[in-house]
């Protein structure tokens, strides 16, 4: 549903931190984890994100061939990805998108965007272990490289009301999509961001999965267009923007870079460093102003249609500062939903219904995080 992301434009990784080798004498590759790991649980599994650095600090170019991530002792595995898994994780910096091998050039580096559940309680610290080749003009090099132990957050979810008033919802994100929210990285100030690694569009549905009754160019025919939306926690307002106007037509709207794509948005801020972002939304609906205390469940604006956005839907994401671009997507869950279904293909979405939920004693959902395009109704 390519589409529907909103904040997907530019992905602009130039620069990194460069973190401490595990052992740098041997100029094996360095490993920093400059954002988290996050937990948050989603259906019903605690779930970590994170992105792990990967710089090759050798001479000689490196090939990636198994990523393991254990506990601390060493003893239990996570997740073992493959050089295959691993490169549909990954994005290395400076390197062509034609390459079909993970091999890093001397000096560059490696994303990966890890999210993995574990199965039960999670655990309290994690090491990485690459395997990897060194590319030498004698032959190849095999070797192994250890990270420093990192530390899972331990902080307590944050559990947020509703953003949108009751009716159908699909959540739509997927962390896996090279150019979704989650994996788009932002440089401000000489520092790279994720805003929104935790984002979700919503997109409303009728009882059958369409998301649109009649001409789905006219955007006051979707069926979230100019719905209520609502404060999920007491707070104080950070930002409010709108001077965005809307197309009256999906085809008829213009195209907006990364720094206009929010459209007319509301920041809140809801204390503890949490600033919740509601982007796109309708020209002439917002009815609050920075400084101005709300409360939660209040209608703040209404669902719209602007900024970088090629359906009306509403961009939903909590991050740790006042900014649109330049601050960390945080966790959080929502209170009460009901879970209907999910979309195994996104692309399915208005054409096809959703599929159900098989166990209706599983879909009461209670402090967690939508899984991926799942539909979803909130409960007041
Ligand atoms: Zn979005």
């Amino acid at each position: 549903m390519k589409m529907l992301y909103s904040l997907i434009a530019i992905c602009m990784c130039s620069s990194f931190c460069m973190g401490q080798s595990s052992n740098r004498q041997l100029a094996t590759p360095d490993f920093k984890i400059p954002f988290g790991p996050e937990l948050v649980i989603i259906d019903g599994k605690p779930t970590l994100y994170y992105e792990l650095y990967i710089t090759n600090r050798s001479t000689d170019s490196l090939l990636l061939q198994k990523l393991t991530v254990l506990d601390a002792s060493g003893s239990s595995e996570f997740i073992s990805w493959s050089e295959k898994e691993l490169r549909s994780r990954h994005s290395i910096v400076k390197q062509s998108h034609q390459s079909k091998r993970s091999i890093l050039a001397p000096g560059s580096s490696a994303i990966v965007y890890i999210e993995f559940a574990f199965k039960q309680t999670p655990a309290i610290q994690i090491i990485h272990q690459l395997d990897y080749q060194l590319l030498k003009n004698a032959g190849t090099e095999a070797g192994s490289a250890r990270s420093a132990i990192t530390k899972v957050a331990s902080t307590p979810p944050l559990v947020l009301g509703a953003p949108v008033a009751s009716g159908t919802w699909v959540a739509i994100y997927e962390p896996s999509w090279e150019r979704g929210h989650r994996r788009v990285i932002y440089t401000v100030g000489g520092k790279d961001y994720i805003p929104g690694r935790f984002a979700i569009d919503f997109i409303r549905l009728d009882a059958t999965g369409h998301y649109v009754k009649g001409d789905s160019d006219s955007i006051r025919n979707w069926y979230g267009y100019s719905n209520d939306v609502l404060a999920v926690a007491d707070g104080v307002v950070a930002s409010s923007l709108g001077t965005f106007q809307e197309s009256l037509t999906v085809s008829a709207h213009p195209k907006f870079p990364a720094e206009k794509a929010t459209g007319n948005y509301i920041s809140l801020d809801i204390g503890n460093n949490h600033i919740v972002f509601y982007e796109h939304l309708k020209p002439g609906s917002i009815k609050v102003k920075a400084g101005q205390k709300v409360k939660k469940g209040e209608v703040i604006a209404s669902l719209g249609f602007t900024g970088q956005t090629t359906g009306p839907h509403l961009h939903f994401h909590v991050a740790n500062q006042n900014a649109p671009l330049g601050a960390e997507g945080l966790p959080y869950a929502f209170e009460n939903f009901i879970l209907r279904g999910r979309y195994t293909d996104i692309g399915k979405l208005g054409s096809e219904p959703w599929i159900p939920l098989p166990n209706t004693d599983q879909a009461n959902k209670k402090s967690e995080r939508p899984a991926p395009n799942t539909v979803i109704v909130f409960k007041p």
